[in-house]
């Protein structure tokens, strides 16, 4: 843990991907730890995470990197935490993000930019950027981040490190900092396949405080780690390796089509047809939750309250205009639009039989094959400032967003370099709650 803190204290001033450090308590835990003693029974006993500043941490600063929750110190933990406490996991500090997990490069936080582990003038990806850079830097080892729409698998496969979306269900909700309830899930990012496995059987179970959490049983995703796919069949839609995805990384993809050959797996050609109504839908059904969820933040209870005011209808919208950013006020307004009487059945409704057909895609590709794999993005990491436009910024989760309408579990792993030698991720979607086999896929190939 003095390790991680040196290590911050280095590398940080150049990537600043953490908003707050944790380090008197991550020391004194750490003592805790040492006197108590390291067991097999307890991987992970003494290793320090890093955690995306959108997951409640009791009395440790949490604010989702908006203006609005800039003084914001939860009193209680989310389940996330407790579960890392159970596993003598050390929390060391909390990651910039972009504001309540909205973009795809990180510089919507109210805070600060972070930057690309590889190249200070890239974005790290989004929202989960700063958890992707700490890791990817050599700050930390794991850090757990959040992905509504790609925020985990994108932002490490700009960083060149492992992230996994679990199955919608499969970790509990409960004190992430609600976007988009129906999509949100927390996962780990880490350096290595093992790793994340570890952290994902910390991390996982069903738990009464999140209504949507799933009672499924939590196998041990470190079995099925021997490197020996034989046999295992694989699909790769062509909807995924299309004129959008820049020719580099269409190249990293079908050199990990040979090695998945060479391993003695399958690899055949399929298709997710509904794939391409993914964002339309996913900017729809995203901006009308959020639109709700974002609700709480009236400046009432906690958070930023403006000082300019002159009644109580002054405090709410002073307060909101004052402690949003612009990327947040869109969602809220499209969601808000969205939701009303007159285009509900237009927009929300539409969107919602759009999504039953993007789920039905993945259920009839499963009925034959174990994995699907693709690109997680459609380009390598781009500069800061380079993209302006939102729907430019939209278009870059096109490979990710269709997973999470889905509900299945979605995972990027490193597979070599693109434009600039900027790291490819080689996405890989498995079946509702079989992770498992995603692991076991990662690992041989790794
Ligand atoms: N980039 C997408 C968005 O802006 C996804 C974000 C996420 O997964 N949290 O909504």
């Amino acid at each position: 843990t003095e390790e991680t803190f040196a290590q911050i204290k280095e590398k940080d001033p150049k990537i600043e991907a953490f908003l707050a450090l944790n380090e008197e308590k991550a020391l004194e835990m750490a003592k805790a730890i040492d006197l108590k003693g390291i067991t097999t029974e307890n991987p992970l006993a003494g290793i320090p995470i890093g955690i995306k500043d959108n997951i409640v941490t009791k009395d440790l600063r949490t604010t989702a990197a908006s203006k609005i929750l800039y003084n914001f110190d939860p009193v209680y933990d989310a389940t996330v935490m407790e579960k890392l406490y159970q596993s003598d996991m050390i929390p060391v500090g909390k990651l910039n993000m972009d504001e309540f997990a909205m973009g795809g490069s990180t510089e919507t936080s109210y805070f600060k930019k972070t930057k690309n582990a590889w190249d200070q003038t890239k974005v790290p990806g989004g929202s989960s950027g700063g958890s992707a850079a700490a890791v990817a830097s050599g700050q930390i080892p794991v850090s757990l981040g959040s992905d509504t729409g790609g925020s985990i698998r994108q932002p490490a496969a700009f960083n060149g490190i492992v992230g996994l979306k679990p199955t919608y269900g499969r970790v509990s909700r409960f004190g992430l900092i609600a976007f988009s309830s129906s999509l949100d899930q927390i996962g780990p990012l880490t350096r290595n396949v093992k790793d994340n496995a570890l952290v994902l059987n910390a991390i996982s179970g069903l738990d009464e405080r999140d209504g949507t959490s799933a009672g499924v049983s939590v196998p041990d995703f470190t079995a099925g780690l021997t490197g020996d796919i034989k046999g295992m069949k694989i699909g790769i839609p062509k909807e995924y390796m299309g004129e959008g995805v820049q020719p580099e990384v269409r190249k990293a993809i079908e050199k990990a089509v040979a090695t998945f050959k060479e391993l003695g797996a399958t690899v055949d050609e399929v298709s997710l047809p509904h794939s391409k109504y993914g964002v339309a839908v996913y900017y729809i059904i995203a901006s009308s939750e959020a639109s709700s969820n974002l609700q709480r933040f009236d400046g009432i209870r906690y958070g930023y309250r403006s000082k300019n005011v002159q009644n109580l209808e002054d405090v709410y919208i002073n307060s909101r205009s004052e402690g949003f950013g612009l990327e947040v006020k869109r969602r809220i307004m499209l969601g808000t639009f969205s939701l009303s009487s007159g285009y509900y059945d237009a927009y929300f409704k539409k969107a919602g039989q759009v999504r039953t057909l993007i789920k039905q895609d993945f259920e009839q590709v499963f009925n034959d094959y174990d994995l699907i794999i693709g690109p997680a993005t459609p380009s390598v990491a781009f500069g800061l400032g380079e993209i302006s436009d939102p729907v430019t910024m939209y278009m870059n989760d096109i490979l990710t967003i269709p997973v999470n309408l889905a509900g299945v579990p979605g995972m990027s792993i490193p597979c070599g370099f693109g434009k600039d030698h900027l790291p490819v991720g080689l996405q890989i979607i498995g079946k509702p709650f079989d992770e498992a086999t995603m692991y076991k896929a990662a690992y041989a190939f790794e």
